[in-house]
């Protein structure tokens, strides 16, 4: 899939959308869900311009991908959910219902979030 640079995430970074900000560094944004799924729920994304995390991963070198996790793993930790546990979780393409095409993981907690994949007994 090639990227689109008209993506919403794309219009974060360059301030022509407004987000309520956690986090920023020259290679990396994390901004608060409009749409939260859990009591913190936090969007992390490279400003690179990569599609998904699959492309993510072959494309970013191996720097900005640790300089990525590195920053998933501090926002999470100022976000106050270490103790109680989080999920961390990247959609890629059309099973996992990815539906901004620009790279991003997902930092969920603050409450117990079940079990891993929502649907999971009839979806085996
Ligand atoms: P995904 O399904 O993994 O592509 O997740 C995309 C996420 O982006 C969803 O959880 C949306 O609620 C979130 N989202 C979409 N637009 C915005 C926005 N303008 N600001 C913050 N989050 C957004």
């Amino acid at each position: 899939m090639f990227y689109d640079k008209n993506n919403i995430f794309a219009k974060i970074i360059l301030g022509d959308i407004p987000c309520k900000k956690i986090y920023e560094d020259d290679s990396v944004l994390a901004f608060e869900d409009v749409s939260p799924a859990a009591p913190t729920h936090i969007l992390v994304i490279p400003k690179g311009e990569y599609v998904s995390f699959d492309d993510f991963c072959k494309k970013a070198g191996d720097v900005e991908v640790s300089n990525f996790f590195k920053v998933v793993q501090k926002v999470a930790s100022q976000c106050g959910v270490s103790g109680s546990g989080y999920r961390v979780i990247m959609n890629h393409g059309d099973d996992a219902s990815q539906t901004v095409h620009h790279f991003h993981a997902h930092i969920l907690g603050g409450r117990n979030l079940g079990g891993l994949v929502q649907g999971d007994i009839h979806n085996r």
